[in-house]
């Protein structure tokens, strides 16, 4: 009979395990509690959504959209596509389900999006994401309290150290006009040694040449004329806002003149921190005000701010000490225990202690197996003059979850 082969996993995708999974589910954790302390609600939205829902509000000519995206047509031939963030998707949703009702509306979501990209260190095709929007607040404290969040859920990681939060505005409508028209003439004048890519950028959105990453740009970029000339009073007032609110909360930050975001939709804010403990994959939380972008949705001019940060790249910033085991191996050395054993971890397992019974394969082996699983405690069951003798040992638990671990097993004399 021929072998059967077994399949790969698909190019850019991760079966995550182990220390690996205990360092990312450590960042889902701390999403969520810090999320509550802000009184973020979390929502679920759909994996997938109309590819209208991204083309529109994200850009025909960005990256994400024009390489980037998992569209396809369903068996009733609509084009679908696997969503690539979650913004335009909670856009979409507070549009369709009339949320518009609970404005100002603080959201955080979380789970895996979709690129098409060459992977590579901290670059997958099927990631992970942790999201803060605030939909339908114009006033700079949201920007101020997303950052917050955001912050503090680095500290809560413990990496706040090694990061740090690089600051921009894109003004308002007007300043962008003015802006782009001075960055149309300094890229104009430079034509000859820009990158294709972004030749095709100065025609359908210039400020995007500052974003390049082709070190043939670089120069041309970095030489750009920065916002602030442009800015009119109330984009400057609203900048010196969100910064003045940062210093009153003790966020640190940096002004990046030449930090622009990826996406089409960004007004005012634009914001990314950034490491350089991860190479080129260094932005590891990034976003910005997005006022436009619910109105690029059919939907009435609504004022939106978020972030949103790769689960993968914070968890590999994260260095998790292994954790101390709470967990309480019961082991039964002699077979006419084995019954007693099920039946107590099941009562441990009731009372809220993780437990483990060691009930099969050699007897005399059970202890040690017991022991590399690296147990708070053990609780070994053997026979002494024809009794049962119940003793904890190996305990390396607070003494509280000892005394809960008696607590739950009142009926068993522990030696
Ligand atoms: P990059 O410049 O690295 O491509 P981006 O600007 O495309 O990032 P965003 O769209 O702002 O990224 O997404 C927010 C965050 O999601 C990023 O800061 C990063 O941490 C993470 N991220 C983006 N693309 C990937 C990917 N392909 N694999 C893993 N994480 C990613
Ligand atoms: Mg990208």
């Amino acid at each position: 009979m021929a072998r059967i082969q077994t399949p790969n996993r698909v190019r850019g995708t991760q079966d995550i395990f182990g220390s690996e999974e205990r360092r990312f589910a450590r960042v889902l954790e701390t999403f969520d509690r810090v999320r509550r302390l802000y009184c973020f609600q979390r929502v679920e939205i759909p994996m997938f959504e109309a590819t209208e829902v991204f083309a529109r509000s994200i850009g025909e000519t960005t990256d994400v959209v024009s390489k980037e995206m998992y569209t396809f047509p369903d068996r009733g031939g609509d084009s679908l596509t696997l969503r690539p963030e979650f913004t335009a998707g909670i856009a979409r949703a507070y549009l369709t389900e009339g949320w518009q009702q609970y404005a100002p509306l603080k959201l955080a979501t979380s789970g895996a999006v979709f690129r098409y990209e060459r992977p590579q260190k901290g670059r997958y095709r099927q990631f992970h994401q942790i999201d803060a929007e605030i939909l339908g607040a114009p006033e700079p404290a949201a920007d101020v309290e997303l950052l917050t969040l955001a912050d503090q859920l680095l500290r809560e990681l413990g990496i706040a150290d090694g990061v740090t939060l690089q600051l921009n505005t894109l003004g308002d409508a007007e300043t962008r006009d003015a802006w782009r028209a001075a960055l149309v003439a300094h890229f104009e004048a430079h034509r000859d040694a820009l990158s294709e890519d972004s030749l095709k950028r100065l025609d359908k959105n210039p400020m995007r040449i500052l974003d390049s990453k082709d070190p043939k740009d670089r120069p041309i970029a970095d030489s750009a004329p920065d916002i602030d000339a442009y800015l009119t009073p109330e984009a400057r007032a609203f900048f010196d806002a969100v910064t003045a609110g940062l210093d009153a909360a003790g966020v640190a930050w940096q002004r990046n003149a030449r930090l622009v975001r990826g996406l089409d939709y960004y007004r005012h804010t634009a914001f990314e921190f950034v490491t350089d403990r991860l190479g080129a994959q260094g932005t590891v939380l990034a976003g910005g005000r997005y006022d436009g972008l619910v109105e690029s949705l059919g939907g009435p001019a609504t004022a939106g701010v978020g972030w949103a940060a790769g689960v993968e790249r914070l968890a590999m910033l994260l260095e998790e000490p292994e954790a101390a085991s709470k967990v309480v191996a019961v082991v039964s050395e002699d077979t006419g225990f084995d019954l007693t054993a099920v039946e107590l971890v099941a009562r441990l397992r009731r009372s809220g202690i993780a437990a483990e019974a060691f009930v099969s394969g050699s007897p005399k082996k059970r202890f040690d197996r017991a022991l590399k699983t690296k147990p708070g405690a053990t609780i070994s069951l053997s026979r002494r003059d024809d009794a049962m003798n119940a003793s904890l040992r190996n305990i390396a638990l607070a003494d509280q979850d000892v005394l809960a671990v008696r607590a739950a097993l009142p009926s068993i004399v522990l030696a």
